[in-house]
């Protein structure tokens, strides 16, 4: 695979050339994986971890280690079920996150995504507060091919949008329901209610399949704060990590896993419409260490 920007390659690579594992080996180690932000407690384990198997097989060779990080993320990753569960028909997935970590442009590679997939698709805009958040979304609807259900006016409840977009899809058939929600989080209380209230709402309608929490891979331990809130009041089914294009912090994926035990089930890596993927594990954890 190409050398993608949050991998540890190239913080890495002084450290497999050498001829042999010794002190500086476990510094230099611990520096990278702190700096692309899996935080000092995985950091510590994984080091731990290292250490304890580079004794055990009595091996000097750095190339052994190599092989040894490459295992061990991949266990860890593998540890989570990161496929995405959209069978019950219509499938309702909501969107939630703080403002600008790419929850809109999220929802609109979400949808070509899953017109890739030959499945049809409708998108709620219930982030009602903000007139310009609506025409954003309207702009991707179309660019993906999607149908909208947009607020009849601004402010209007935005449980009542959700409301009417399952009916749509109820109405057209349409197997998948994406709703937009908002993300102001200076009134953090009343942005939870509104999601609880929203899921309230919707759950009256049809089973909700996903509750998809967008994250922005830069803003760190941040982020795993912020991940932590929207846990307790927001019924997270799945993570989607954003913004990993052109960011060297490739550990915060395994960070904000293994902190909320949520998985990461989809990955943003560009601000174009092909720029999402699905997650999966073991090729995320060799494009750690390659
Ligand atoms: P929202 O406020 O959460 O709905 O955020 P937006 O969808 O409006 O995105 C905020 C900014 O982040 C925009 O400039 C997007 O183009 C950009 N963005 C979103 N996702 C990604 C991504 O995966 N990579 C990059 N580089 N930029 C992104």
């Amino acid at each position: 695979m190409a050398e993608r920007s949050w991998s540890l390659g190239r913080a890495l690579r002084g450290l497999f050339v050498k001829p042999t594992i010794d002190e500086t080996t476990w510094e230099d180690l611990e520096t990278a994986l702190i700096t692309a932000d899996f935080g000092p407690d995985i950091t510590e384990r994984i080091v731990d971890e290292l250490r304890a198997k580079v004794e055990r097989y009595g091996t000097t060779d750095p190339a052994d280690l190599q092989r040894m990080l490459k295992e061990t993320l991949e266990e860890r990753f593998a540890k989570f079920d990161t496929t995405l569960k959209l069978t019950e028909r219509p499938a309702v997935v909501l969107v939630v996150g703080v403002n600008g970590v790419g929850k809109t442009t999220t929802i609109g590679k979400f949808a070509k995504f899953l017109r890739g997939y030959q499945r049809s698709v409708v998108v709620g805009a219930a982030d009602t507060f903000r007139a310009a958040a609506v025409e954003q979304l309207a702009t991707w609807a179309q660019r993906s091919g999607v149908a909208i259900v947009r607020p009849e006016r601004e402010g209007q409840d935005p449980a009542s949008v959700a409301f009417q977009t399952i009916d749509y899809a109820k109405q057209h058939g349409t197997e998948i329901v994406v709703v937009d929600t908002a993300g102001r989080l200076h009134t953090k209380g009343g942005l939870m209610d509104e999601l609880t209230k929203i899921r309230r709402v919707i759950e009256k309608q049809a089973p909700i399949s996903e509750v998809l929490l967008v994250l922005d891979a830069t803003t760190g331990q941040n982020g795993v704060m912020q991940a932590e809130a929207f846990l307790e009041h927001a019924g997270v089914t799945g993570l989607v990590i954003t913004k990993l294009d052109g960011s060297a912090k490739g550990g915060f994926v395994l960070a904000v896993q293994e902190r909320t035990g949520i998985p990461v089930k989809l990955l943003g890596q560009g601000e174009g419409i092909d720029d999402l993927t699905g997650f999966t594990p073991h090729v995320f954890a060799a494009s750690l260490v390659e």
